[in-house]
């Protein structure tokens, strides 16, 4: 299937959008060049000023919302809603770094000889390239922009090649926003010019949310240039039901976690592990939750589930769905693309999934749900964590305390307990494993690409 370049297509009609076009090398040059002499003045901005700048830029996204989640659903299908909310969340990331900062900034004292200062500086590192993938084109790159902005480094963003538009959209927001210019750039290129931006010298560090492939190629590349790199990627999310859950919710909540984002999220629920006392009722509430969802137009309110981003993308899932059903899957709803233009994928659940076929052992970017049946809660421990990948999970119990002792042992970047696993401005995020390295958001995300210098004074 043809997809690369800038050539967009409509997911929702199966439309050609047009096409928009590519930085030149001579653009890039400049806008890197542009990037050198802004972090020379950005850096040395007062605190205050930078804050400041975040809250303004936080009041254009909310100015702007209609028209950047019009824009989002256009561009990558989202559902209208959950694009409104997503404008909202990328607000929210930007005022929570305005806040915090000044406590995230500040000087660390640590106490050594009698009669010395000794403290950590965090100071920081230069123009930061982030490449990002298109499932959440706002929230995505103001999750890196926030905190690499307010700590003085700036910003140079390598969108994912469908998403363009909504790239230039957030370069306007911080012109807008009265950034000085090369604060924050976004080039356009397609994925295969990434790999001579992060070796260039004026790039200090490289931070990317996509696939494995993408994070061998990013990461390797940082590595060699010995260049400090954040790495999100790709998640199979065990979705724990113990005997004593609330199924009620966990079924609701489950065909959510599996849904959201029509099924496009890093941490969506992707493997739902289920205690044999709970399993049947557990099924049969999770499938009427799963075919209870509305999948339709994305810029109708009602949708729950609207279309695949990519023609591509929408092939690969159901690949995945046939090739475990012909390893002995059994099929409780979904599992055929729907019969009309564009790229629509229904919810789909697998039971009798075999461990080592597709829905039991790789990323499956759509709703497509495998439920296991175990025989006890170390038996649901053991399923959870195998598997290379471990960014989030979730876990339904009754007990807390048995939650909190199963969520330690479970192997992964983060743990919610009865709750769908999900990002937020205020604890940080990201994965180990496959999953990749490093962490964004919190106070943890601020200082991936900051110097920790240490300063004695005697
Ligand atoms: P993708 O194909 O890896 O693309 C992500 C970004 O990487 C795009 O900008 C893409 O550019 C670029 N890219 C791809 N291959 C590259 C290479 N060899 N060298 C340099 N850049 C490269 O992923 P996607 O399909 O957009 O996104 C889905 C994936 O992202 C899933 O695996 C998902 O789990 C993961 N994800 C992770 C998180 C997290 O926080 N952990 C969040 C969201 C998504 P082009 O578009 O130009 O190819």
């Amino acid at each position: 299937v043809e997809r690369r370049g800038m050539h967009r297509i409509d997911p929702a009609t199966g439309d050609a959008l047009e096409p928009v076009a590519e930085h030149d090398a001579e653009d890039v040059d400049a806008a890197l060049d542009e990037a050198t002499a802004a972090f020379e003045s950005w850096s040395d901005t007062r605190l205050e000023e930078r804050r400041r700048l975040l809250t303004e830029a936080a009041d254009v996204l909310r100015d702007r919302t209609e028209e950047f989640a019009r824009l989002m659903t256009r561009e990558m299908g989202k559902p209208i809603e959950g694009a409104r909310a997503e404008v909202e969340k990328s607000a929210w990331g930007l005022d929570h770094y305005a806040e915090h900062a000044p406590e995230y900034l500040a000087d660390e004292h640590i106490g050594t000889e009698a009669g010395t200062k000794s403290f950590v500086s965090y100071e920081p590192l230069g123009p930061v390239l982030a490449v990002m993938p298109w499932n959440y084109p706002f929230w995505q790159v103001f999750r890196f922009a926030a905190p690499n902005l307010v700590a003085g480094n700036v910003g140079l963003l390598k969108h994912a090649s469908n998403v363009p538009e909504c790239a230039l959209a957030i370069e306007s927001v911080f012109e807008e926003a009265g950034f000085p210019e090369g604060v924050f750039r976004t080039l356009v290129v397609g994925s295969e010019r990434a790999e001579e931006v992060i070796r260039d010298d004026r790039v200090r560090a490289v931070t990317l949310t996509g696939s494995e492939p993408a994070g061998r190629a990013v990461g390797g590349a940082a590595g060699e240039e010995l260049k400090p790199s954040v790495l999100e990627l790709g998640g199979s999310d065990p979705f724990v039901v113990l005997d004593d859950a609330d199924l009620a919710a966990a079924a609701s909540v489950g065909a959510s976690a599996r849904t959201l984002n029509s099924g496009q999220s890093c941490i969506a629920a992707k493997r739902f592990v289920v205690h044999t006392d709970v399993y049947d009722e557990f099924l049969e509430r999770f499938v009427a939750e799963m075919e209870s969802l509305v999948v339709g137009d994305p810029t109708d309110e009602g949708t729950d589930v609207g279309p695949q981003a990519r023609e591509d993308l929408m092939a690969e899932v159901h690949e995945q769905v046939t090739a475990s059903v012909e390893a002995g899957a059994t099929v409780e709803t979904g599992g055929e693309p729907l019969d009309r233009d564009g790229f629509f994928y229904p919810p789909t659940v697998l039971t009798d999934v075999p461990r080592d076929a597709p829905l039991g052992c790789e990323e499956v970017f759509g709703p497509a749900a495998a439920v296991f049946e175990v025989e006890s809660e170390a038996a649901a421990v053991e399923l959870a964590n195998d598997s290379d990948l471990g960014l989030g999970a979730s876990v339904w119990t009754e007990d807390l305390e048995r939650g909190e002792r199963v969520a330690r042992r479970i192997e992964s970047g983060g743990v919610f307990v009865n709750e769908l696993t999900k990002s937020d401005p205020r604890l940080p995020f990201g994965g180990i494993k496959d999953s990749g390295y490093g962490r964004e958001l919190a106070r943890q995300g601020i200082r991936a690409f900051l110097n920790e210098k240490t300063v004695w004074v005697q």
